[in-house]
């Protein structure tokens, strides 16, 4: 019997009827994200909704016996085309269904999600050990699981560092499950770093290329009651370089963001009512907290920085203060509200030094005149992240736009072709994430790595189903 013809009648058989389909008005919804400039649009031939590991280990063997394409898709929030298929016939798995918080444990300060779990189940759920997840800037209805496991997290609480995943479980096309770390020895899921090599590194970051991930464990984070905020205004983003050198090298802020003036400040305080345009150029929005004591001696030093910060103390409405502390701890509902600025973004993240960060705004204005983006539409965001090693930070490079302007969108791709290789030229720690179109340009600086990397992912999907054709 042919697997592809009767690939339906199969499925049925282990996730239900009602739970796997190729109804074209259903797979219409998966076609398509707000990536579209860049990734074009096209159905899966079927979208299926497993209930457990089980059904997606069985669903994973018979898509490798068929030779059908794989695309995990865990709540499908992403806004960069990874989910979007790109050959005929592919498989949208669905796994929205599997969304148990399986533990959290707050003497381990952990939590064990599955991928259908969302910031907002489970900051719900943390909140009563006085204890959150690191938090991206992103709508509450994101899959935990999927933010981790894309690896480049950032949010604003820039205290809590990069990495938040300590173990997972991972269903592969040959119907092996694979843990990570602790998790592969004892079923303790804590400890990122079990036998041999960091393997919970090395399978993510290149989203559902390698398997699929049925189970995370993840760090949680304490939530202090003492807190204030801070928004100190610049003329440009060099002169508070060293004013954020200082508050992340002492460790004194848990939160920053170097904003303009319009786009993210707008979007964290979201529909209030302000002349954003009367403001400085840049500002920098700062959450400083801590235990009694520790908070007191910490606010007082950071006030000593201000004075000679350069920057202008801006004094905002109360409302203001209370929707960052959210932005930056989670739970802010107004979360993401920019793409109202244009209806549409546009955006470049990658990592940096701080110390290159004047130099990434001026490239980014460069570029985007050079192809006719006015500067009017040109933002940019600057999200600190660790406090020494290397002064790691996340810079966005973004451009606000109407997404119904289709001659707009031949310069975005315009400005995406020569800014890659401008910011590799200039020097870059790494991409945000794998989007389209980043990858090309990247593999061929980086040597034979990029050979094993292939290599690597040929030993875990033999007949290349997973998310074909999203990287290589
Ligand atoms: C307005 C907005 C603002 C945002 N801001 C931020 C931000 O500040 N910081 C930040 O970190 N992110 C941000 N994001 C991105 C957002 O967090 C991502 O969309 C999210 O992390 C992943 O989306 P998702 O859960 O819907 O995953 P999906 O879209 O379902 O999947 C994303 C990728 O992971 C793969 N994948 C999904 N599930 C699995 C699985 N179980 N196993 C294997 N592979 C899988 C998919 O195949 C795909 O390649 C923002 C998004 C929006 C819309």
């Amino acid at each position: 019997m042919n697997m592809n013809q009767n690939f339906l009648k199969f499925v049925h058989a282990i996730v239900g009827e009602e739970n796997a389909t190729d109804d074209r008005a259903i797979c219409a919804s998966y076609s398509r994200d707000q990536h579209w400039h860049f990734v074009p649009a096209m159905n899966p031939a079927y979208v299926v909704r497993p209930a457990n590991k089980e059904e997606v280990r069985k669903v994973l063997m018979l898509a490798n016996e068929g030779k059908i394409p794989v695309i995990p898709y865990s709540t499908g929030i992403n806004v960069r085309g990874l989910t979007i298929p790109v050959h005929e016939g592919s498989i949208l798995l669905d796994l929205s269904r599997m969304n148990r918080i399986v533990e959290i444990n707050p003497e381990m300060k952990t939590a064990t999600v599955e991928p259908g779990v969302t910031f907002g189940m489970l900051l719900e759920k943390t909140r009563k050990y006085q204890l959150r997840p690191a938090f991206p800037d992103a709508p509450l209805t994101v899959s935990v699981l999927a933010n981790y496991y894309l690896r480049g997290i950032y949010q604003t609480a820039a205290a809590d560092g990069h990495d938040h995943t300590l173990s997972y479980e991972m269903v592969l096309p040959n119907g092996e499950t694979i843990k990570t770390g602790s998790r592969s020895l004892s079923g303790m899921p804590y400890f990122r770093y079990g036998v041999g090599p960091d393997f919970t590194g090395v399978f993510c970051a290149h989203p559902g290329t390698c398997g699929v991930v049925t189970e995370l464990t993840a760090k949680l984070y304490r939530l202090y009651d003492n807190r204030n905020v801070y928004f100190i205004g610049f003329d440009d983003v060099s002169t508070p370089t060293k004013f954020i050198y200082n508050l992340m090298h002492d460790e004194l802020a848990a939160s920053i963001r170097l904003v303009d003036n319009q786009s993210w400040l707008k979007g964290i305080c979201g529909t209030f009512d302000y002349r954003y345009e009367e403001l400085p150029k840049f500002v920098l929005c700062m959450l400083v907290e801590g235990v009694d004591g520790i908070f007191e001696a910490k606010d007082k030093l950071v006030g000593d920085y201000i004075k000679e910060s350069g920057g202008k103390v801006l004094e905002f409405p109360e409302e203001f203060k209370r929707t960052f502390e959210e932005e930056s701890l989670g739970g802010a509902e107004k979360s993401c509200m920019v793409f109202g600025l244009r209806g549409n973004y546009h955006c470049i993240g990658l990592y940096g030094p701080l110390t290159l960060a004047a130099k990434y705004y001026e490239l980014h204005e460069k570029t985007a005149l050079e192809v006719g983006i006015p500067t009017d539409h040109v933002h940019f965001y600057l999200d600190p992240i660790y406090s020494f090693h290397g002064q790691l930070c996340y810079v966005e490079l973004d451009i606000f736009y109407d997404g119904s302007d289709l001659r707009f969108g031949e310069k975005l791709r315009n400005y995406n072709e020569k800014q890659f290789k401008r910011l590799l030229d200039l020097g870059i720690y790494g991409w945000f994430r794998p989007y389209a179109g980043i990858i090309e340009p990247t593999v061929a600086r980086i040597g034979y790595l990029a050979e094993v990397w292939k290599k690597f992912l040929k030993v875990l999907d033999p007949n290349a189903i997973m998310n074909r054709g999203k990287l290589f």
